[in-house]
Protein backbone atom coordinates (compact mmCIF):
# COMPACT_ATOMS: atom_id res chain seq x y z
CA UNK A 1 0.00 0.00 0.00
CA UNK A 2 1.20 3.79 -0.29
CA UNK A 3 -0.12 6.68 -0.27
CA UNK A 4 -0.82 9.05 -3.30
CA UNK A 5 -1.03 12.76 -3.85
CA UNK A 6 -3.82 14.06 -6.03
CA UNK A 7 -1.68 16.88 -7.84
CA UNK A 8 -5.05 18.92 -8.15
CA UNK A 9 -6.46 18.90 -5.32
CA UNK A 10 -3.87 18.29 -2.64
CA UNK A 11 -5.40 15.33 -1.12
CA UNK A 12 -3.56 12.46 -0.06
CA UNK A 13 -5.34 8.60 -1.17
CA UNK A 14 -4.07 5.41 -0.19
CA UNK A 15 -3.73 3.44 -3.04
CA UNK A 16 -3.29 -0.81 -2.91
CA UNK A 17 -4.23 -3.94 -4.05
CA UNK A 18 -5.12 -5.15 -1.08
CA UNK A 19 -6.52 -2.28 1.08
CA UNK A 20 -9.97 -4.49 0.93
CA UNK A 21 -10.23 -5.26 5.02
CA UNK A 22 -10.21 -8.39 6.55
CA UNK A 23 -13.20 -9.69 8.74
CA UNK A 24 -13.02 -10.29 11.63
CA UNK A 25 -15.53 -13.44 13.13
CA UNK A 26 -16.55 -15.64 15.52
CA UNK A 27 -15.45 -14.68 19.06
CA UNK A 28 -15.01 -10.28 20.29
CA UNK A 29 -11.45 -9.35 20.17
CA UNK A 30 -11.37 -6.82 22.47
CA UNK A 31 -13.93 -8.48 25.29
CA UNK A 32 -11.74 -9.05 28.00
CA UNK A 33 -10.05 -12.54 27.80
CA UNK A 34 -10.02 -12.46 24.25
CA UNK A 35 -8.15 -15.41 22.24
CA UNK A 36 -5.05 -13.58 19.97
CA UNK A 37 -6.67 -9.77 21.61
CA UNK A 38 -4.32 -7.04 19.98
CA UNK A 39 -1.41 -5.47 21.40
CA UNK A 40 -2.70 -2.94 24.04
CA UNK A 41 -0.69 -0.11 24.05
CA UNK A 42 -2.23 1.98 26.97
CA UNK A 43 -4.70 1.36 29.73
CA UNK A 44 -6.80 3.80 32.24
CA UNK A 45 -8.32 2.59 34.89
CA UNK A 46 -10.52 5.20 36.77
CA UNK A 47 -9.77 6.97 39.58
CA UNK A 48 -12.49 5.28 41.64
CA UNK A 49 -12.46 1.79 40.62
CA UNK A 50 -16.31 2.97 39.60
CA UNK A 51 -16.09 1.24 36.09
CA UNK A 52 -13.44 -0.77 33.90
CA UNK A 53 -10.41 0.25 32.64
CA UNK A 54 -10.41 1.66 29.19
CA UNK A 55 -7.46 0.44 26.74
CA UNK A 56 -5.92 1.52 23.68
CA UNK A 57 -5.14 -1.56 21.55
CA UNK A 58 -3.21 -1.85 18.12
CA UNK A 59 -5.82 -1.91 14.88
CA UNK A 60 -5.86 -5.35 14.23
CA UNK A 61 -5.55 -5.12 10.69
CA UNK A 62 -4.43 -1.08 10.42
CA UNK A 63 -4.40 1.13 7.61
CA UNK A 64 -1.10 2.85 8.44
CA UNK A 65 1.88 1.21 10.05
CA UNK A 66 4.42 2.13 13.34
CA UNK A 67 7.46 0.96 11.63
CA UNK A 68 9.74 2.68 9.15
CA UNK A 69 9.63 6.34 7.21
CA UNK A 70 7.50 7.98 5.10
CA UNK A 71 10.25 8.17 2.33
CA UNK A 72 8.02 11.02 0.27
CA UNK A 73 9.21 11.01 -2.90
CA UNK A 74 8.74 12.03 -6.56
CA UNK A 75 7.04 10.10 -9.84
CA UNK A 76 7.62 12.62 -12.33
CA UNK A 77 5.48 15.19 -11.14
CA UNK A 78 3.88 13.03 -8.42
CA UNK A 79 3.98 12.66 -4.77
CA UNK A 80 4.19 9.51 -3.24
CA UNK A 81 4.76 8.08 0.28
CA UNK A 82 4.58 4.92 2.65
CA UNK A 83 1.67 4.31 4.39
CA UNK A 84 3.74 5.15 7.58
CA UNK A 85 0.88 5.92 10.70
CA UNK A 86 -0.10 4.79 13.42
CA UNK A 87 -4.10 2.87 13.64
CA UNK A 88 -5.36 2.04 17.07
CA UNK A 89 -8.89 0.80 18.31
CA UNK A 90 -9.84 2.35 21.66
CA UNK A 91 -12.09 0.64 23.88
CA UNK A 92 -14.70 2.71 25.61
CA UNK A 93 -15.95 0.10 27.86
CA UNK A 94 -14.73 -3.14 29.15
CA UNK A 95 -18.63 -4.18 28.43
CA UNK A 96 -19.72 -5.78 25.18
CA UNK A 97 -22.88 -3.82 25.36
CA UNK A 98 -22.73 -0.49 26.67
CA UNK A 99 -22.09 2.76 24.18
CA UNK A 100 -21.05 5.77 25.14
CA UNK A 101 -24.30 7.69 25.34
CA UNK A 102 -25.31 4.97 27.60
CA UNK A 103 -22.68 5.66 29.96
CA UNK A 104 -22.05 7.30 33.10
CA UNK A 105 -20.46 10.48 32.99
CA UNK A 106 -17.40 9.31 34.75
CA UNK A 107 -16.98 6.72 31.97
CA UNK A 108 -17.07 9.07 29.29
CA UNK A 109 -14.82 11.05 30.86
CA UNK A 110 -12.40 8.21 31.17
CA UNK A 111 -12.47 7.53 27.89
CA UNK A 112 -11.55 11.20 26.42
CA UNK A 113 -8.98 11.16 29.24
CA UNK A 114 -7.36 7.78 27.27
CA UNK A 115 -8.13 9.44 24.05
CA UNK A 116 -6.16 13.20 24.80
CA UNK A 117 -3.52 10.87 26.51
CA UNK A 118 -2.98 9.21 23.07
CA UNK A 119 -3.23 11.73 20.88
CA UNK A 120 -0.32 13.91 23.14
CA UNK A 121 1.64 10.51 23.18
CA UNK A 122 1.55 10.29 19.18
CA UNK A 123 2.15 13.76 18.93
CA UNK A 124 5.64 13.31 20.72
CA UNK A 125 6.68 11.26 17.52
CA UNK A 126 8.01 14.04 15.11
CA UNK A 127 6.95 11.68 12.06
CA UNK A 128 3.03 12.33 12.62
CA UNK A 129 1.18 15.71 11.56
CA UNK A 130 -2.14 14.87 12.51
CA UNK A 131 -3.89 12.60 14.81
CA UNK A 132 -7.76 11.96 14.03
CA UNK A 133 -10.39 10.47 16.22
CA UNK A 134 -13.14 8.70 15.08
CA UNK A 135 -16.07 6.67 15.93
CA UNK A 136 -18.31 4.91 12.92
CA UNK A 137 -21.25 3.48 14.27
CA UNK A 138 -23.87 1.35 12.47
CA UNK A 139 -23.42 -1.21 9.64
CA UNK A 140 -24.30 2.23 6.95
CA UNK A 141 -21.39 4.17 8.97
CA UNK A 142 -18.67 1.45 8.27
CA UNK A 143 -18.96 -0.07 11.92
CA UNK A 144 -16.11 -2.48 12.26
CA UNK A 145 -16.62 -4.23 15.28
CA UNK A 146 -19.52 -4.95 17.60
CA UNK A 147 -17.83 -3.69 20.40
CA UNK A 148 -17.95 -0.10 21.85
CA UNK A 149 -14.82 1.58 20.18
CA UNK A 150 -13.77 4.24 18.60
CA UNK A 151 -10.45 4.83 16.38
CA UNK A 152 -7.15 6.61 15.94
CA UNK A 153 -4.87 7.40 13.21
CA UNK A 154 -1.69 9.16 13.27
CA UNK A 155 -1.11 10.43 9.61
CA UNK A 156 2.28 11.62 7.50
CA UNK A 157 -0.05 14.48 6.35
CA UNK A 158 -2.97 15.96 7.43
CA UNK A 159 -6.44 15.04 6.20
CA UNK A 160 -8.04 16.77 3.44
CA UNK A 161 -11.00 18.85 5.54
CA UNK A 162 -8.73 19.14 8.05
CA UNK A 163 -6.72 21.18 6.12
CA UNK A 164 -9.11 22.94 5.09
CA UNK A 165 -10.27 24.26 7.56
CA UNK A 166 -6.99 25.24 8.65
CA UNK A 167 -6.41 27.12 5.79
CA UNK A 168 -9.72 29.03 5.83
CA UNK A 169 -9.53 29.92 9.60
CA UNK A 170 -5.90 31.24 8.93
CA UNK A 171 -7.39 33.60 6.17
CA UNK A 172 -10.35 34.22 8.61
CA UNK A 173 -7.52 35.67 11.35
CA UNK A 174 -5.30 37.34 9.02
CA UNK A 175 -7.47 39.32 7.74
CA UNK A 176 -9.29 39.79 11.02
CA UNK A 177 -7.23 39.15 13.92
CA UNK A 178 -10.12 36.54 15.16
CA UNK A 179 -10.75 33.26 15.42
CA UNK A 180 -13.64 32.20 12.91
CA UNK A 181 -14.91 29.49 15.40
CA UNK A 182 -15.37 32.15 17.84
CA UNK A 183 -16.79 34.63 15.82
CA UNK A 184 -19.53 31.81 14.32
CA UNK A 185 -20.46 30.73 17.70
CA UNK A 186 -20.86 34.26 19.32
CA UNK A 187 -23.26 35.08 16.66
CA UNK A 188 -25.12 31.61 16.89
CA UNK A 189 -25.08 32.28 20.82
CA UNK A 190 -26.58 35.71 20.06
CA UNK A 191 -29.69 34.23 17.28
CA UNK A 192 -30.03 31.34 19.01
CA UNK A 193 -31.63 29.00 16.37
CA UNK A 194 -28.94 26.72 15.73
CA UNK A 195 -28.00 26.12 19.14
CA UNK A 196 -29.20 22.52 20.89
CA UNK A 197 -28.08 22.87 23.80
CA UNK A 198 -25.34 24.61 25.88
CA UNK A 199 -23.52 23.44 29.23
CA UNK A 200 -21.19 24.64 31.08
CA UNK A 201 -18.27 25.87 28.66
CA UNK A 202 -19.10 23.41 26.17
CA UNK A 203 -22.04 24.12 22.98
CA UNK A 204 -24.30 21.95 20.62
CA UNK A 205 -24.97 23.33 17.37
CA UNK A 206 -26.42 22.00 14.16
CA UNK A 207 -23.82 24.34 11.48
CA UNK A 208 -25.75 26.88 9.38
CA UNK A 209 -24.59 25.10 6.34
CA UNK A 210 -24.95 21.62 7.70
CA UNK A 211 -23.40 18.67 5.48
CA UNK A 212 -26.03 16.21 6.06
CA UNK A 213 -29.56 16.38 7.79
CA UNK A 214 -29.23 16.88 11.69
CA UNK A 215 -25.27 17.26 11.33
CA UNK A 216 -24.57 18.46 14.63
CA UNK A 217 -21.10 19.57 15.99
CA UNK A 218 -19.91 20.37 19.90
CA UNK A 219 -17.45 23.02 20.62
CA UNK A 220 -15.75 24.72 23.80
CA UNK A 221 -17.14 27.83 24.69
CA UNK A 222 -13.84 29.82 25.37
CA UNK A 223 -11.04 29.83 22.42
CA UNK A 224 -9.21 26.40 22.82
CA UNK A 225 -7.56 25.07 19.90
CA UNK A 226 -5.86 21.57 21.32
CA UNK A 227 -8.99 19.02 22.49
CA UNK A 228 -5.50 17.30 23.72
CA UNK A 229 -4.10 20.56 25.84
CA UNK A 230 -7.20 21.16 27.48
CA UNK A 231 -8.61 18.06 28.66
CA UNK A 232 -4.90 17.25 30.50
CA UNK A 233 -4.96 20.85 31.73
CA UNK A 234 -8.71 21.87 32.64
CA UNK A 235 -9.96 18.28 33.70
CA UNK A 236 -11.96 20.04 36.12
CA UNK A 237 -14.51 21.18 33.29
CA UNK A 238 -14.61 17.45 31.53
CA UNK A 239 -17.63 16.16 33.32
CA UNK A 240 -19.14 18.84 31.71
CA UNK A 241 -18.11 17.84 28.41
CA UNK A 242 -19.52 14.14 29.26
CA UNK A 243 -22.59 14.99 29.74
CA UNK A 244 -23.05 16.86 26.30
CA UNK A 245 -21.53 14.15 24.44
CA UNK A 246 -23.55 12.03 25.99
CA UNK A 247 -26.69 13.72 25.28
CA UNK A 248 -25.58 15.01 21.65
CA UNK A 249 -25.33 11.38 21.04
CA UNK A 250 -28.96 9.95 23.08
CA UNK A 251 -30.39 13.08 20.86
CA UNK A 252 -29.17 11.59 17.46
CA UNK A 253 -29.68 8.19 18.23
CA UNK A 254 -33.02 9.42 18.53
CA UNK A 255 -33.58 10.20 15.18
CA UNK A 256 -30.74 7.77 12.93
CA UNK A 257 -29.19 4.42 14.04
CA UNK A 258 -25.64 5.66 12.42
CA UNK A 259 -23.02 7.92 12.57
CA UNK A 260 -19.77 9.52 11.53
CA UNK A 261 -18.49 10.99 14.69
CA UNK A 262 -15.25 13.19 14.45
CA UNK A 263 -12.61 15.16 16.66
CA UNK A 264 -10.78 18.12 14.93
CA UNK A 265 -8.32 19.44 16.39
CA UNK A 266 -5.14 21.32 15.87
CA UNK A 267 -2.12 19.52 13.95
CA UNK A 268 1.26 18.59 15.50
CA UNK A 269 2.95 21.65 16.19
CA UNK A 270 5.74 19.81 17.68
CA UNK A 271 6.37 19.09 13.72
CA UNK A 272 6.87 22.97 13.18
CA UNK A 273 6.92 23.50 9.07
CA UNK A 274 8.43 26.55 7.68
CA UNK A 275 6.18 25.35 4.35
CA UNK A 276 3.24 25.44 5.64
CA UNK A 277 2.72 29.29 6.93
CA UNK A 278 -0.31 27.16 8.98
CA UNK A 279 1.44 26.86 11.72
CA UNK A 280 2.22 30.21 12.70
CA UNK A 281 -0.95 31.01 14.25
CA UNK A 282 -2.63 27.57 14.59
CA UNK A 283 -3.01 28.18 18.59
CA UNK A 284 -5.22 31.82 17.88
CA UNK A 285 -6.94 31.02 14.73
CA UNK A 286 -8.01 27.24 15.11
CA UNK A 287 -10.57 26.14 17.12
CA UNK A 288 -11.60 22.24 18.34
CA UNK A 289 -14.81 20.77 18.03
CA UNK A 290 -16.37 17.46 17.14
CA UNK A 291 -18.72 17.17 14.37
CA UNK A 292 -21.42 13.90 14.60
CA UNK A 293 -22.57 13.45 11.51
CA UNK A 294 -26.12 11.08 11.23
CA UNK A 295 -26.56 8.91 8.36
CA UNK A 296 -30.24 8.53 7.67
CA UNK A 297 -30.66 7.25 4.10
CA UNK A 298 -28.82 4.50 3.51
CA UNK A 299 -29.82 4.86 -0.28
CA UNK A 300 -27.23 6.08 -3.49
CA UNK A 301 -26.52 9.05 -3.80
CA UNK A 302 -26.99 10.32 -7.44
CA UNK A 303 -23.68 11.93 -8.09
CA UNK A 304 -24.34 15.42 -8.24
CA UNK A 305 -24.82 14.83 -4.61
CA UNK A 306 -21.52 13.90 -4.14
CA UNK A 307 -20.18 17.30 -5.55
CA UNK A 308 -22.81 19.51 -3.47
CA UNK A 309 -23.93 18.79 -0.54
CA UNK A 310 -27.59 18.29 -0.01
CA UNK A 311 -29.79 18.35 2.81
CA UNK A 312 -33.71 18.28 3.25
CA UNK A 313 -34.10 19.45 6.51
CA UNK A 314 -32.19 23.16 7.44
CA UNK A 315 -30.20 23.28 10.16
CA UNK A 316 -32.97 25.80 12.09
CA UNK A 317 -35.52 23.09 11.89
CA UNK A 318 -33.00 20.26 13.12
CA UNK A 319 -31.83 22.18 15.63
CA UNK A 320 -35.73 22.93 17.03
CA UNK A 321 -36.02 19.00 16.45
CA UNK A 322 -32.89 17.94 18.75
CA UNK A 323 -34.22 20.62 21.44
CA UNK A 324 -37.46 19.28 22.14
CA UNK A 325 -36.44 15.65 22.05
CA UNK A 326 -36.60 14.22 25.86
CA UNK A 327 -33.26 13.40 27.14
CA UNK A 328 -31.84 11.91 30.51
ZN1 LIG B 1 -16.73 -7.43 23.01
ZN1 LIG C 1 -11.92 30.24 18.79
ZN1 LIG D 1 -14.14 20.38 11.59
Amino acid sequence: MELRKDPITRSWVIVGDDVERQQHSGYCLFCPGAPNAPQVIATLHSSDHSAGPVMAMVHPSPLYRIEGEPHRHAEGIYDAMNTVGAHEVLVQSIRHDIELWQSSDAEISQFLMLAAQRIQDLKGDLRFKYVTLFKNYGAPAGQEFDHPVSELTATTFVPRRVLYELRASRDYYMEKERCVFCDTLGQEIRNNVRIVESHGNYVALCPFASRVPYEIWIMPRPHESSFERSIASKAAHLGELSTLIRRTLQRVMSIAESFHLVLHTVPNTYQKSNILQYWKTVDEDYHWHIEILPILATRAKPYFLKEVYYTHISSEAAAEKYRKLAIR
